[in-house]
């Protein structure tokens, strides 16, 4: 689904992403770990191509994004869901409007459609009573299930995800972990920036630790968890586990 090939990324001197090359396939749920300032966030954005690489290649589904231009790159990421730490809700609509916008501007379908779509997603994140709300009278856990579900609502290939549930309070991050659980089990296709170790325990298949502007290990996370092969990685699960 996507293909990442010698993948850099400098910011001036410093070289942040280093050759990195790696495989997401359909239904894969993958973790990405690793320190603070590690090159994760980066690494996320320049798979959709926020921001752009320094070198190599980023396919999805076949398709290279680099050297797209920004229209095309904006029909592209149609397919990639994204959700970070900080909502990002358009504080002006309410919670419906919130999931109808970019189905209706920007695929075209029609309102009556977009509302009964949107409302199913609120019903499966567990939020359908909240419609009308606007995301100000909403807690942190309950504006990232809404994230969520806008993101849904464009029908993506694969949802990527840099630390959902980093700006919660910690009873809140269970809710928003469970809506992604779920998510998984239905056969989404998911690359989480995460610091919850249990979830890239249970949930995901494969678990990737950054570090050092490179992915150290890419391995299953019993083997990660249990016997890390890197140096690098037994200290950082020495330090958070
Ligand atoms: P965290 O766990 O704290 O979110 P991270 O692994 O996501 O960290 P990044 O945010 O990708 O790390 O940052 C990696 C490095 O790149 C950091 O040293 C950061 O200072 C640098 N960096 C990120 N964005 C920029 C930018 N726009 N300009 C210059 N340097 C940047
Ligand atoms: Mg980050």
């Amino acid at each position: 689904l996507i293909k990442i090939e010698n993948l850099t990324k400098k910011f001036g001197e410093n070289t942040i992403l280093k050759n990195i090359s790696a495989v997401v396939n359909e239904g894969d749920v993958i973790s990405v770990v690793g320190p603070s300032g590690a090159g994760k966030s980066t690494f996320l954005r320049c798979i959709t191509l926020l921001e752009k690489p320094s070198g190599g290649n980023v396919f999805l589904e076949g398709d290279n994004l680099v050297g797209k231009s920004d229209k095309e790159l904006e029909q592209v990421r149609q397919k990639v869901g994204m959700v970070f730490q900080n909502f990002n809700l358009f504080p002006n609509l309410s919670v419906l409007q919130n999931l109808t916008l970019a189905p209706i501007k920007v695929k075209k379908t029609n309102e009556a459609q977009a509302k009964k779509e949107a409302l199913a997603l609120l019903e499966q994140v567990g939020l359908a009573d909240k419609a009308d709300a606007y995301p100000e009278s909403l807690s942190g856990g309950q504006k990232q299930r809404v994230a969520i579900a806008r993101a849904l609502a464009m029908k993506p290939d694969v949802m990527l995800f840099d630390e959902p549930t980093s700006a919660l309070d910690p009873e809140m991050v269970g809710e928003v972990l469970d809506v992604m659980k779920q998510l998984a089990k239905d056969g989404m296709t998911m690359v989480v920036v995460t610091h919850e170790m249990g979830f890239a325990k249970s949930v995901s298949n494969q678990v990737w630790f950054m570090e050092n502007a490179d992915i150290q290990e890419k391995t299953e996370p019993n083997q990660f968890f249990e016997q890390p092969t890197t140096e690098r990685a037994q200290e950082f699960l020495s330090k958070i586990l």
